[in-house]
C-alpha cells in the first residue's frame, strides 16, 4: 500500500506534533479538530517549529517552505478523510471520543485506509471493534514533544494485519522515528511507568515530601530522569495524566488511583502549560 496523504484527527499537544513530523516525513498531512481555536494555535506553533529549524539551520528556507507546504488545516472531517489513506486519532484518552471518531472514520475513508491511534493506554482492539477493518486498526504512541522523541510503541490489536503493522512502521520510520512493538496491556510499557512516577510525585506533594522543585531536581539529579515529574506532567497536560490514570485504575487496579491533589489541579483549571498554570506558572 502506498501511502500519501496522512490525516491527523485532534490538534492538541500530540496532533499538532505528529503533522509536523508527518509533514517532514514526506507526506501531505490534514490536520483536523472540532475546533477552530485549537487549529489557529497548532498552525502558529507549527509554523514556529519551521522558523526554529531554519534559525538552528536544520532545515533551509526553501526545505521548510516545502515541507510547510504539505500542511493543510481543517475543521472538517468528512471531506478531510475523503482523500486520505492513513489517519492518525489524537483526540482526548476519554474512550466515549474516540469510539465516535472511529465509527466516523469506518463511514468517511475508503476501505483500505488504516487508522491508527495515539492511545497512551487504550485498547486498540476495543477501538477496533467499532469499526468494520479491524484488521486496519493499530496504536500508534507518539512522544511529546514530538519533534523531538524518537520512539513510537506500536501496538497490535487482536485481528490487526501484518500489512498494517508493516506500513505503520514504515510510517514512523519515515517520520524518523524508532518503533518498538509491544504486546496489547493497558498503559503499553511507557505510559504505565510514567503514569506510576507522575502520580506518586502528586502524593509525595500532598504529603508534604519537599516542594515541586525539590521533589523534580531529586528525581533529575539522584536518578538522572531528564526532566522532573511535574516538569513532565505539566508538558504532557495534567488532564491528560489524569485520564491515563483513571483507565489504568480501572483496568489494573488499585496502584493507579490518581492522587486527590491531582484531580484537585485539574478541578482548578490547572492543566499544565497548554492553560498557561500547572504545577508551575508559565
Ligand atoms: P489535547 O487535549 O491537547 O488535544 C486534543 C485535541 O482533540 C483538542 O484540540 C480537541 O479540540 C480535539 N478534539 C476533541 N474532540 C474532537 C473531535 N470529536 N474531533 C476532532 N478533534 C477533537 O490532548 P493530547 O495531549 O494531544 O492527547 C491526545 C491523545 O494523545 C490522547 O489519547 C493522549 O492520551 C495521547 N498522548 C498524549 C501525550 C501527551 O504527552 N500529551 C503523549 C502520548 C499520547
Amino acid at each position: 500500500m502506498n501511502v500519501n496523504h496522512i490525516l491527523v484527527v485532534g490538534s492538541g499537544v500530540m496532533g499538532r506534533g505528529i503533522a509536523y513530523s508527518a509533514a517532514l516525513g514526506g507526506y501531505q498531512v490534514t490536520l483536523c479538530d472540532i475546533s477552530q481555536s485549537a487549529i489557529e494555535n497548532a498552525k502558529s506553533e507549527i509554523g514556529h517549529l519551521f522558523l526554529k529549524a531554519v534559525d538552528s539551520e536544520r532545515l533551509t528556507s526553501e526545505k521548510a517552505e516545502h515541507f510547510s507546504s504539505k500542511l493543510n488545516y481543517s475543521t472538517e472531517l468528512e471531506k478531510s478523510a475523503s482523500s486520505a489513506n492513513f489517519v492518525i486519532e489524537a483526540v482526548p484518552e476519554v474512550m466515549s471520543i474516540k469510539k465516535e471518531i472511529f465509527e466516523k472514520l469506518d463511514q468517511y475513508t475508503s476501505t483500505e485506509t488504516i487508522l491508527a491511534t495515539n492511545t497512551s493506554t487504550m485498547s486498540p482492539t476495543e477501538i477496533g471493534s467499532y469499526t468494520n477493518r479491524a484488521d486496519k486498526i493499530i496504536a500508534m504512541h507518539f512522544f511529546n514533544p514530538v519533534h523531538k522523541m524518537k520512539l513510537v510503541e506500536i501496538i497490535k490489536g487482536l485481528e490487526t494485519s501484518e500489512e498494517t503493522l508493516r506500513v505503520t512502521q514504515e510510517i514512523a520510520h519515515a517520520m524518523g522515528k524508532e518503533t518498538v512493538g509491544v504486546n496489547e496491556f493497558p498503559g503499553f510499557v511507557t505510559s504505565r511507568i510514567s503514569s506510576l512516577v507522575g502520580n506518586e510525585a502528586f502524593n509525595m506533594l500532598m504529603e508534604g515530601v519537599g516542594s515541586p522543585e525539590e521533589i523534580d531536581k531529586a528525581i533529575e539529579l539522584g536518578l538522572n530522569y531528564p526532566m522532573g515529574p511535574f516538569k513532565l506532567g505539566d508538558l504532557v497536560g495534567l488532564d491528560t495524566r489524569l485520564k491515563n490514570l483513571e483507565y489504568l485504575h480501572k483496568t489494573l487496579g488499585e496502584k493507579y488511583r490518581p492522587s486527590p491533589l491531582l484531580v484537585k489541579y485539574v478541578k482548578a483549571g490547572r492543566l499544565g502549560r497548554k492553560s498557561g498554570k500547572g504545577v508551575y506558572n508559565y
